[in-house]
């Protein structure tokens, strides 16, 4: 199993990585550039290598990459959707060189054009990133709460895009559970149904990657609001449930939820113990 949290790589990948392991991690979620921003740092080879060269020898799973939450695909306005295609085409190049084989996004919002309108922008804006892609970092679409104007927060959406975007194989979907929640899918209850019903929709060779967190509000409250794990409506009864499921085995587990590194050292242990046998 593959457990890990959101890591800054402020202080540069080698860094990030010997942090996670010190956490008790065997994988990590960094922010590609600053979540609001856009600018990145040019990269440093020697410091990848020494991070892999690490990462290699302590047996983590792939690392998952985050592009920022500010981008939208879905956006009517030219500038923000052309801006967001150039910064996921350079993400895609970058993540070649540092051998995380997965760049999560959040899809888009439409901004009050229909979500028919923004599934169809995002079609365009992937199939424009893709166009060129040769490489095997594949981007994931993050499952959204469906707060505010975003979508692909049903896995239909989800399927929809997948379908029409020309190069879907490098393509996969990254589940959160809290956006799960909040989107109206049972994972507390039934998280097993869960995947099932994402099975027969979208196909769980899709699902690459999974956000773990509890959530804030209740089931299908459309807000997506992280909380500790154990301390949301999800519960640590539910938390249970979802990290035992044999289907998430493979696949790398990241928390991201609130209180820093000092928290996610603790949940790490936490959910260990909550690990049957
Ligand atoms: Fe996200
Ligand atoms: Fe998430
Ligand atoms: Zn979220």
């Amino acid at each position: 199993m593959y457990l890990g949290s959101h890591i800054s790589i402020s202080k540069g990948y080698e860094q990030a990585v010997k942090q996670a392991h010190k956490i008790g991690a065997n994988t990590l979620q960094f922010f590609t550039r600053n979540p609001r921003g856009s600018k990145a740092k040019a990269l440093d080879f020697n410091d990848i290598k020494k991070a892999q060269d690490f990462a290699a020898e302590k047996g983590f799973g792939p690392l998952v990459a985050h592009a920022p939450y500010t981008l939208n695909l879905g956006s009517y306005k030219e500038e923000t959707w052309s801006f967001a295609v150039d910064i996921i085409k350079d993400d895609l190049k970058r993540l070649e060189v540092i051998e995380s084989s997965f760049v999560v996004i959040h899809p888009g919002k439409h901004l009050g054009r229909g979500e028919e309108y923004a599934l169809n922008r995002i079609v365009e804006g992937l199939n424009r990133v893709l166009e060129d892609h040769q490489g095997r970092t594949k981007i994931l679409l993050e499952g959204m709460g469906g707060m505010g104007t975003e979508v692909c927060y049903t896995f239909e959406q989800l399927k929809y895009i997948i379908e029409a975007v020309e190069n879907s194989d490098s393509l996969g979907v990254c589940l959160d559970s809290c956006h799960l929640y909040a989107a109206g899918y049972d994972v507390k209850k039934d998280f097993d149904g869960v995947l099932k019903l994402f099975d027969s929709i979208v196909g769980l060779d899709k699902l690459m990657a999974f956000h773990l967190n509890d959530s804030k509000h209740g089931l299908n409250s459309r807000k997506d609001r992280h909380a500790n794990i154990g301390e949301g409506k999800i519960g640590e009864e539910g938390v249970k449930r979802i990290i035992n499921h044999p289907l998430l085995k493979e696949v790398p587990i990241i928390l991201e939820t609130p209180g820093g590194i000092d928290n996610y050292e603790r949940e790490i242990r936490l959910l260990k113990s909550l690990i049957n046998g």
